[in-house]
């Protein structure tokens, strides 16, 4: 059993929560609020720890940043990749040409062509699956 400490941990400054921990760490110590997170710094004894959080020196950390609403990286390669598979198979039909049988790898080079030459700040267009499509070919015919 510990001793009873002679200092009582005092409502977070904070919050007001009455959820102050003190929390050891190694041979440190410090006061951590359970609700908001406020924490005094790393002492040497327990005693001074809460002293620190009695006195209001506590860090609060910063509110969670709103998460922007984006497409999951998941979802946005779908639509990437659909949208460079429809627009070959477009591609192949003005061409006259039936979709060939490594379809599936053209859109895999195409796509990682398109994604990592596109100019983040802009969308890019059919165009560029034609360039991608041209140097799939190319990089074939270099075989
Ligand atoms: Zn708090």
């Amino acid at each position: 059993m510990e001793d009873r400490l002679a200092i009582n941990v005092m409502a977070c400054k904070n919050c007001g929560e009455r959820k102050g921990l003190i929390q050891a760490e190694y041979n440190v110590y410090h006061v951590r609020c359970m609700n908001c997170g406020a924490e005094t710094k790393r002492y040497m004894t327990q005693i001074l720890a809460i002293q620190k959080w009695n006195l209001g020196e506590v860090s609060v950390p910063r509110p969670k940043e709103t998460p922007s609403i984006q497409p999951l990286p998941i979802e946005q390669e779908q639509s990437d990749r659909k949208f460079i598979d429809l627009t070959l198979c477009q591609m192949y039909e003005q061409l006259g040409t039936d979709v060939p049988g490594n379809h599936g790898d053209v859109v895999d080079f195409v796509y990682d062509d398109v994604i990592n030459t596109r100019d983040l700040a802009e969308d890019y267009t059919d165009e560029d699956v034609r360039i991608g499509f041209r140097r799939f070919i190319e990089s074939v015919s270099e075989e």
